[in-house]
């Protein structure tokens, strides 16, 4: 070692012209296998300077040759914890303690990157044993370095999830035995892992082995068909019950042949509990609503039924009353009808808000020309003007207007309701335009402004609110407060939207945007055939009206006596009514729907199934008005319906319809 110690030379003699004398083929050798060895190479002096380095070391540090000649071994350490573990080693040699040491380090190269090699060092020592310099050859280990810091990495974060997860996770063996499961299987299951370990389920007494739908998931897992959440009930170590959810994927060595399988389990209890208590808190409030709507609908029945009478006879009363009866009665009974017809609005709205609530309205859209219900619209707002001094202008151009998507009915109501308003609440002189526009190339908006007094920054929160007047309950303009509500909702339910802006004294502009038309159908809002009045029918008639209430008849029969062509007989229970149409078939039946015995509905499929009263028209004259009632009689064959308080045009263009049917 001390021969070849004392050809080394430093750069600087290297530089000089080699003395063939002095040639030493060893000397030459040495240096010719440092400088192109693979490996970084390096001789280092005692105080750690590096003062001959190889091209493979200059590349692994991303220096040249010259550039890293010179240089400490401190100047491309990035952890100093290592290095002074080397320098602490490079003692023990010097010492005669070791031959030589072996560490891993972490370099800085010059680009700043950092690159880890294995470097092993050993002491050239001269003649007499005395330390001259170390040679210390670098193996570069990055890339395996960078694959253990992975594979901890990933080991980490298995640990870690599995620590965390709300599932547990194992794996088995060919046999099926449990050999791993991760730490939260303790936790979860309450057992421990000792207990399961080794085993197979049927060992442990897991709630699988009998089941077929898990012995048929593990023929699959042979078959490489993973399995997905695998529900099923197993007692837990402290006798609760515990329904856990399963999935499992199988292992196979290189050859194919099935090793075991990797599964997971999840405690689903309470997730299955909350469901099952959602389910029957959705069944609860279903039948909350059902309850809700009967309620509604006995209701309906019960208020309309005297609200008939009260209106009917006062009709008939102002049709008998004549001028010389006096001004006054006439004008009372204008009161009367016209206060009991608000009262069948309100009782309207209020069935419709909450059948809207509980989703009882049915909305049928349809691409439509809105056209059609503009005009109807507009046409009926200018018949109500005409009792006001407010003049209704139409500035939704002469153009065609797009198509819309909506329910026109409902679309019809709407404006309708807006219109009003707009009218209700104007001045005098005032008045309304309406407006159309396309926005945003999806929607058509719909406007009507208004030349009002406007509505208060304060008030205007509230003005979709149920039964909120904001403020007009202290005039005398009627209202109920509600038709926003519902104009809010059917708008809503058909994917518009609505909303409006005032301005104090001058006026209010509500708007309504609907979704434009899709395709070219037009199912446009038709209006219904003029009625043909049986005053204009030729010929005599028999109607038979069954009815429980006297009083119900008694007006039917009154509305009916004016009408010569028609004779009206009545019975006051169905099983009356039909052994008189089965007796003497009528022309007309009019049938109750809520009767004592049998109910209407029934009433009417034994005239159907008979054939003496099978072609008899029928029309249901009903105080249940929801429309699930009329929906329900229309199904059951009635060939009309009407709604208690009856309206005598309405009654009669219905009755004339159906005696004029054949
Ligand atoms: P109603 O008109 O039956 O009271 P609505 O729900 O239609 O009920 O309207 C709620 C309230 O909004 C009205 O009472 C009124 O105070 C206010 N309002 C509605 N439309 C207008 C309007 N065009 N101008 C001023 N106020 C309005």
């Amino acid at each position: 070692m001390s021969k070849l110690a004392d050809q080394i030379s430093t750069p600087e003699e290297d530089a000089r012209p080699m003395d063939r004398a002095a040639f030493d083929p060893s000397r030459v050798e040495f240096l010719h296998v440092f400088d192109h060895a693979p490996v970084g190479m390096a001789l280092i002096d005692l105080q750690g300077v590096r003062y001959r380095v190889n091209q493979s070391l200059a590349d692994f540090l991303g220096y040249t040759v010259e550039e890293l000649t010179a240089t400490t071994m401190e100047s491309t350490n990035a952890d100093p914890q290592r290095l002074a573990k080397s320098i602490a080693m490079r003692q023990r040699v010097i010492d005669g303690e070791i031959e030589s040491y072996t560490n891993e380090r972490a370099y800085i190269r010059k680009d700043g990157e950092t690159v880890w090699g294995v470097v092993t060092g050993s002491l050239v020592r001269d003649g007499d044993g005395a330390p001259m310099f170390f040679i210390a050859h670098t193996v570069d280990i990055t890339e395996r370095k960078r694959a253990e810091a992975e594979l901890l990495d990933s080991e980490e974060r298995f640990r870690e999830t599995s620590e965390i997860s709300s599932d547990w996770l194992w794996e088995t063996d060919a046999e099926l035995r449990f050999s791993y499961l991760s730490p939260s299987f303790d936790v979860i299951s309450g057992m421990h892992s000792s207990q399961v370990l080794g085993k197979t389920r049927e060992e442990f007494g897991s709630g699988t082995p009998d089941d077929p739908r898990w012995r048929r998931h593990l023929e699959d897992l042979k078959a490489r068909r993973p399995f997905r959440d695998f529900h099923y009930q197993s007692p837990r170590s402290d006798g609760m019950p515990q329904i856990v959810s399963v999935s499992g994927k199988p292992r196979f060595d290189p050859n194919g042949q099935f090793i075991g399988y990797r599964g997971t389990c999840r405690d689903i209890t309470q997730l299955v509990e909350t469901q099952m208590a959602l389910e029957r808190a959705r069944d609860d409030a279903e039948a909350a609503n059902r309850a809700k709507s009967e309620f509604l609908s006995s209701m309906s029945h019960e208020l309309r039924t005297p609200l008939n009478a009260i209106l009917g006879f006062s009709q008939v009363l102002e049709a008998e009353t004549n001028e010389l009866q006096g001004e006054h009665q006439r004008d009372y009974l204008g009161h009367i009808i016209s206060a009991g017809g608000h009262l069948l609005e309100l009782i309207d709205q209020v069935l419709e808000l909450s059948s809207i609530d509980s989703d009882g309205v049915r909305i049928t859209t349809a691409d439509i020309d809105p056209r059609a219900v503009l005009d109807d619209s507009l046409a009926m707002a200018r018949t109500i003007a005409k009792e006001t001094d407010v003049t209704v202008n139409d500035d939704t151009g002469d153009g065609v207007l797009p198509l819309v998507h909506v329910d026109p009915t409902r679309l019809k109501q709407v404006l309708l309701n807006l219109l009003s308003n707009a009218l209700k609440y104007n001045r005098p002189g005032g008045s309304v335009d309406v407006r159309c526009r396309v926005v945003d190339d999806q929607r058509l908006r719909i406007t009507i402004a208004d030349t009002g007094e406007g509505i208060p920054e304060a008030m205007r929160h509230a003005i979709f609110e149920p039964f909120n007047r904001v403020g007009k309950q202290l005039t005398n303009i009627k209202g109920s407060g509600i038709g926003l509500t519902i104009c809010k909702r059917l708008v809503e339910q058909m994917g518009g939207r609505i909303n409006f802006d005032s301005t104090l004294g001058e006026g209010s502009r509500f708007w309504i945007e609907v979704p434009l038309g899709g395709s070219t159908e037009v199912a446009g809002a038709s209006e219904d055939a003029a009625p043909d009045t049986l005053a204009a029918s030729e010929g005599h008639w028999t109607v038979l009206y069954i009815e429980d209430n006297a009083m119900n008849a008694h007006l039917m029969r009154t509305v009916l006596g004016a009408l010569p062509a028609v004779r009206m007989l009545s019975a006051e229970d169905a099983e009356t009514g039909l052994r008189l149409a089965q007796a003497s078939p009528p022309d007309l039946i009019l049938m109750d729907i809520h009767l004592p015995g049998i109910d209407g509905i029934n009433a009417m499929k034994i005239l159907r199934a008979d054939p003496r009263t099978e072609r008899i028209p029928v029309v249901a004259v009903s105080a249940a008005a929801m429309q699930a009632d009329i929906d329900g009689s229309m199904e059951a064959g009635f060939d009309a319906f009407l709604t208690k308080p009856i309206n005598i045009r309405e009654t009669l263009r219905v009755i004339g319809d159906a005696l004029n049917k054949d």
